[in-house]
């Protein structure tokens, strides 16, 4: 069975006073989350604070992206294993922005969640195809190669722990999320092509998650799809009451399913 994860995705937002009233806001809702696996992605300066204040809660924290490498002369980086000294669980990578604005590749990204998995961080891998190659007909080409090169080299037994969240960047930011049916589509063409390389065992086990203009109106009906296993959140992750609302979307509809891979959710 897989749990239905909701993660926020603060990006490059809040200051130090909006971070912890947003932590502390999710915080009183926490008990009402049962069942939900809820992560926090704040800034790297607050994951210390959230680490401390969200411990005992049940959320989990993570960081937007880590290097590959564990210490160094590496000006500016943060490692894996410093992120696990400080008690974060999880880390986001391969998100677009960081595709897009800092040239992130699929070789960069596979080096980099070999080495957050070693260090004990679950990682979120993100993938999704650009507007151009959708209209070009290379979403499932682009989805492909995100993930067979994303995970090269990496055995089931770390891949089942792995949590790959499907973001259209079509959709990012944009208030306009991906059709049910697309996203989907998208995620049953993701498990598959999982099992492909791996086993049923790791296929039936890995979350998907949507990501892209995921909001308080439209994350239900996402989520009740067979193979979409939770969500990413960006900009209604920023207040707490529309973060907690999905999150309780996540809640009603926890329900196992048997979905039309053929594994339960
Ligand atoms: C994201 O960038 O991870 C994201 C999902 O953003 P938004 O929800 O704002 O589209």
């Amino acid at each position: 069975m897989r749990n239905i994860v909701v993660a926020g995705n603060w990006k490059m937002n809040t200051h130090r006073e909006e971070a912890t009233s947003l932590i502390d806001g999710v915080l009183r809702e926490a008990g009402n989350f049962g069942g939900v696996d809820v992560v926090l992605f704040p800034p790297y300066l607050f994951l210390d604070m959230a680490v401390q204040k969200c411990r005992k809660s049940g959320i989990g924290v993570g960081a937007q992206n880590a290097f590959y490498k564990k210490r160094g002369a590496y000006t500016g980086e943060i490692s894996p294993v410093m992120l696990r000294d400080i008690g974060c669980d999880y880390v986001i990578l391969g998100h677009s922005e960081r595709r897009h604005y800092f040239d992130e590749t699929n070789a960069i990204i596979n080096k980099k969640m070999k080495s957050c998995l070693e260090a004990g961080l679950t990682p979120v891998l993100c993938i999704g195809e650009t507007l151009t190659q959708r209209q070009q007909g290379k979403t499932f080409d682009i989805l492909n190669d995100q993930i067979v090169y994303g995970l090269e080299g990496i055995d089931g037994s770390f891949i089942k722990k792995t949590i790959i969240a499907y973001e259209p960047v079509w959709a990012i930011g944009t208030g306009i999320s991906a059709s049910i049916t697309k996203a989907q589509e998208a995620h049953e063409y993701i498990r598959k092509t999982i099992e492909s390389f791996t086993d049923t065992e790791a296929a039936g086990q890995i979350r998907i998650l949507y990501g892209g203009s995921v909001n308080t109106k439209n994350a239900r009906e996402l989520l009740e799809e067979d193979d979409i296993d939770g969500a990413l959140v960006g900009g209604a992750s920023l207040k707490p009451e529309s973060f907690c609302e999905i999150v309780k979307s996540g809640k009603a509809t926890s329900q196992p399913i048997l979905g039309r891979t053929g594994y339960q959710r």
